[in-house]
């Protein structure tokens, strides 16, 4: 792995080479241990970018020191280099953590500023989780946030009064556009759909949608692949992008797997890697994932790079994986 030097976010580094070359991303919140879920992304991830014969950039999303710990980043590395999936740039090179990369989003925070897209914002009750990637049922959102309207007098009357804002981004009334590798073409109007996102909480940390955006450009990522759970907050990404003056990604959004209580999470033990390694090997991992996902016909054990060759989007399903029916015998 090379170090690199922090690249300025509103000039990303491979625009001028005469050839793109494919530039993917695994992007783990280092929130709780992996499970059978992280790893199907991280594997699609993986295949989609190895299968181009691109670059893989790992970028540890430790964005929210409150939830963030390096165990767990530690374990998710370790996961991911025992299921052979490798990266060629990234962690544990300190300036691929979200936490070491503050002076570039604070810059892409005043380019929005200098643009007025950018406004205080006193009433939100809902900024705790803004730093997280909002998976289902953690979107916080007020339509028409009244803060856009205040007058000068009117915040600095707030100021006095010691409350401290976050910042939310006017989202344009228009239809914003995204054609997923996977999922096909998904439209929202940002004003009507997202609202006003938080781009940087009252304590100063700087909002998943954000980041993530800033990242994505700064790295050069041509191919974003992750749970499809995710595919909402796309148009804003791509939105935000093209507002920094960048180019955004190719979105290619992955299946779920799910079971009878709905998503995984991280807090079904049963399901995590921590047990999941004490009982089979890799390979045994590996051919479960890939015939979950349709890549091969049967869930026997295989590795990783074995699957290059045969990975495809149209094997896969669009359609949520269940476990209802228990896993298959490792
Ligand atoms: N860090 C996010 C998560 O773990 C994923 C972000 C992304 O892939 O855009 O949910």
């Amino acid at each position: 792995m090379r170090a690199s030097p922090l690249p300025n976010p509103l000039q990303p580094r491979y625009n001028n080479l005469m050839e793109t070359i494919e530039t993917g991303r695994f992007a783990p919140s280092p929130s709780g241990y992996m499970h059978m879920g992280n790893l199907l992304s991280m594997l699609l991830a993986w295949l989609d970018i190895r299968a181009l014969g691109g670059r893989m950039i790992f970028r540890m999303e430790d964005l929210d020191p409150a939830r963030s710990k390096p165990e767990y980043a530690r374990a998710l590395a370790d996961d991911l280099r025992w299921l052979g999936l490798d990266w060629d740039e990234g962690w544990p090179e300190p300036s691929y953590s979200q936490s070491r990369r503050t002076a570039l989003y604070e810059e892409a925070f005043h380019t929005l500023e200098r643009q007025g897209l950018v406004y205080p914002c006193y009433c939100s009750r809902a900024q705790r989780l803004a730093a997280s990637a909002p998976h289902p049922g953690e979107e916080h959102w007020e339509p028409g946030c009244p803060c856009r309207h205040l007058t000068a007098a009117q915040k600095a009357e707030l100021e006095m009064s010691g409350r401290r804002p976050a910042w939310r981004i006017k989202t344009p009334d228009q239809i914003m556009t995204v054609t997923d590798g996977h999922y096909g073409t998904f439209s929202q109007n940002l004003q009507k759909d997202t609202g006003d996102f938080i781009i940087r909480r009252a304590d100063g940390v700087f909002a998943y949608q954000l980041a993530v955006s800033v990242d994505d450009m700064a790295m050069g990522v041509t191919r974003v692949v992750r749970g499809h759970d995710l595919l909402s907050s796309a148009p804003r990404q791509a939105w935000l992008i093209r507002a920094l003056g960048g180019v955004p990604p190719s979105y290619c959004h992955g299946p779920l797997l799910v079971s009878q209580e709905g998503k995984l999470s991280k807090r079904l033990g049963s399901l995590s890697t921590q047990v999941l390694r004490q009982t089979c090997s890799p390979e045994a991992l590996t051919g479960l994932l890939a015939y979950t996902a349709g890549l091969i016909p049967k869930p026997e054990p295989v590795a990783a790079g074995e699957l290059i060759s045969l990975f495809s989007w149209d094997k896969i399903p669009c359609r949520d994986i269940s476990f209802e029916a228990g896993l298959p015998a490792l």
